[in-house]
């Protein structure tokens, strides 16, 4: 079954949008792989697609050694899995691109992996800052080395906002997808 990813640093509000995407009546959690339940969680949705919660990163108060681990199953994850066929990169709305995030859709677009930005905690602009935020971010993404600006998304799980776009962009881009 095709798998769309979500990830983003910690705090930026991955659960909170997990959760409104998800209805818990058509929920069914399933571990990808045994032993690492608690890094990544694959959670199947509606019968016929993933929804894959991979950690956070950038965690201030993780160490070294406990960053490595997370960066090795995250690479894991994106080099192996040939079911993805898309990874949505979460960020605050209020924040300029963090290098952070900035480098892993980097490392994403080099390595050939679909991805789309989503926007998080849109409730805590008012309404009209919201398009100015959005294209100040990517006006600032595509002074890097971009071609084009990235499919995009803006959420707020607190104000149930976001949800049937970013539902229907993944029914879209679902199509054309097979398993063998
Ligand atoms: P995660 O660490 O990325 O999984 O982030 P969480 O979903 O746990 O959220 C981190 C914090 O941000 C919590 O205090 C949430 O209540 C808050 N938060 C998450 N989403 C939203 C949102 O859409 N709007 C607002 N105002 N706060 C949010």
């Amino acid at each position: 079954l095709p798998e769309y990813a979500f990830i983003g640093r910690s705090n930026v509000g991955k659960s909170s949008l997990i959760n409104m995407l998800m209805e818990r009546k058509h929920l069914a959690k399933t571990s990808g792989r045994p032993g690492k339940t608690q890094l990544i969680n694959h959670f199947k949705i509606n019968k016929n697609w993933f929804l894959v919660d991979l950690p956070g990163y950038g965690y201030a108060r993780v160490s070294k050694k406990d960053k490595k681990v997370f960066q090795k199953y995250i690479t894991e994850y994106f080099v192996k899995r040939k079911q993805l066929v898309c990874a949505f990169v979460l960020v605050d709305i209020r924040h300029e691109p963090q290098p952070i995030d900035v480098e892993f859709m980097e490392w994403l677009g080099t390595n050939g992996i679909p991805f789309a930005i989503i926007f998080t905690k849109a409730d805590k602009l008012k309404p009209g800052a919201i398009v100015n935020h959005v294209n100040t971010y990517l006006r600032i993404l595509l002074e890097g080395a971009w071609a084009e600006a990235p499919p995009h998304f803006v959420t707020s799980s607190s104000k149930h906002m976001g949800r049937d776009a970013l539902l229907s962009y993944i029914g879209e881009i679902n199509n054309g997808f097979y398993t063998n």
